[in-house]
């Protein structure tokens, strides 16, 4: 029987799900709801977008689709490495095993909305951009949106056998799931907001491509700044969430005199009309989520973000997302297409490396800069040269198991829960400090 599947959200993890949907038979119907415009007839500069690495848990769930991974690199930068711009102009490298992929947001969306397009036509896929979920009613399966054309909204329902929340940290599907029994849900702010930072190619060319290349202010704030593949330097600055330096400048001259004090480097490189447009982008800040079920009866189930969202300083977000969709599909083979049991087993087998990843997300890296590059880094270092001088006997570090492997983030943080809770308790402290 066919198996009308409603998605929200257009970004990373609903798209993929939709083509996972699609490739297992023509049983499945899908239709996806993106309250944004649609980002491939909007200009680069209207996007929100941030840089996003690719790492082993990602890359595999794009393999499992016919020339997926292909497309994606054919837009992406190949990272090698990690570069840590210190304050007295040198620099710490971390050069990696297994190359990541560099991308930003919105060419990843763009990606995987064209391939999906171009395999599959109406009577199967449907995509509705500026369509925003405002409530669903689980009793009748029926989804309410609200459509924006021009200056006109109107209120559009549809009906669902399968109801998947994809749509990110703020999700509406999951508010609706606070109206049922039984579901927990823990939402907070994670300690860091960000702004994001765009340099013209030209700029950036004294900076090596590959790399990710990082600036760390001793108030906490840190630059991040990533190669994409037409030379454009895209990348966040990080700070305290309860930092108004950044909050606080009110003209581009200010915005230059900030770069020139707490990132020198960058300032060099800042054109006068970034400094302007960095003025006017607003302040993002990063919910973490953690809950409980992900599924509800038979037929609602919260995929990526919507399930667990976490801060980005791991970029584990978006590969994490990747990795539900590839699990949700081994369900779905597992119990021959039965959705019911699928998403209640996802709940069950998903959700303890879910919570791990949240906890790996916020305890991995000190706030402190004297944690950070006396012992985390030191650490680092150490557990590399052991393991590849002696596999049989020394473990990845941390850092490596996280994007060079796909071992469970539950199994990681068991092994790591010594380093984990040392941080918790220095990150503590160091926040106290910062009131
Ligand atoms: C600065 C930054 C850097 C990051 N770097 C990395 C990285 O290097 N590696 C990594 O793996 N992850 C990274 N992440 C995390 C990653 O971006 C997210 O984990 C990933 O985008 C999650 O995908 P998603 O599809 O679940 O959610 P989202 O990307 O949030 O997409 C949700 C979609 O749903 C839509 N939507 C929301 N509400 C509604 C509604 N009511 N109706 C209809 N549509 C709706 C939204 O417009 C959006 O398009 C980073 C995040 C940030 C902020």
């Amino acid at each position: 029987m066919l198996k009308r599947v409603v998605i929200i959200g257009a970004g990373p993890s609903g798209v993929l799900l939709a083509h996972y949907l699609l490739r297992r038979d023509a049983d499945y119907y899908v239709e996806v709801y993106e309250r944004r415009s649609d980002p491939r007839t909007l200009p680069f500069s209207q996007s929100r977008t941030f840089p996003i690495a690719l790492n082993e848990r990602g890359i595999k769930a794009l393999s499992k689709l016919d020339g997926m991974l292909a497309d994606v690199k054919a837009v992406s930068l190949e990272g090698i490495g990690s570069l840590i711009h210190l304050e007295n102009g040198k620099t710490l490298l971390f050069p990696r095993r297994k190359p990541l992929l560099f991308l930003n947001r919105t060419q990843l969306v763009i990606t995987l909305l064209k391939t999906l397009t171009a395999q599959y036509s109406s009577d199967r896929l449907n995509i509705h951009f500026d369509h925003q979920c405002k409530g669903v009613d689980f009793e009748t399966k029926t989804v309410s949106l609200e459509k924006t054309a021009g200056n006109c909204t109107v209120e559009v329902n549809v009906d669902y056998d399968l109801l998947i929340g994809a749509d990110g940290a703020r999700s509406r599907v999951r508010e609706q799931f606070l109206s049922t029994n039984d579901f927990e849900l823990e939402q907070r702010y994670t300690p860091s907001a960000y702004k994001s930072i765009f340099l013209p190619s030209e700029s950036g060319t004294s900076l090596k491509s590959g790399y990710i290349h990082n600036w760390r202010a001793s108030n906490g704030m840190l630059a991040v700044l990533v190669h994409d593949i037409n030379g454009l330097l895209v990348g966040v600055v990080n700070f305290p969430r309860k930092d108004n330096t950044i909050a606080n400048l009110s003209t581009k001259e200010e915005v230059l005199q900030f770069f020139c004090y707490y990132f020198p480097e960058i300032a060099q490189l800042l054109p006068e009309s970034e400094a302007e447009a960095f003025l006017n982008r607003p302040i993002s800040n990063v919910l973490r989520i953690r809950c409980n079920p992900y599924h509800h009866g038979e037929s609602v189930l919260l995929i990526g973000d919507a399930a667990h969202a976490t801060s980005h300083s791991l970029g584990q977000g978006c590969n994490a997302s990747f990795e539900d969709v590839a699990f949700f599909d081994e369900l779905l083979d597992e119990y021959s297409d039965n959705i019911a049991e699928a998403i209640a087993q996802f709940t069950l087998r998903r959700k303890p490396d879910a919570h791990a990843l949240v906890e790996l997300s916020d305890y991995t890296f000190p706030l402190s800069n004297k944690l950070l590059f006396f012992e985390s880094f030191i650490r680092k270092r150490t557990a590399e040269f052991l393991h590849q001088r002696f596999p049989k006997y020394f473990s990845p570090s941390l850092l490596q198991l996280l994007v060079e492997t796909t071992i469970p983030y539950s199994k990681i943080l068991n092994s790591h829960k010594g380093w984990i809770s040392k941080v918790k308790q220095a990150n503590e402290k160091f926040l106290q400090t910062q009131k």
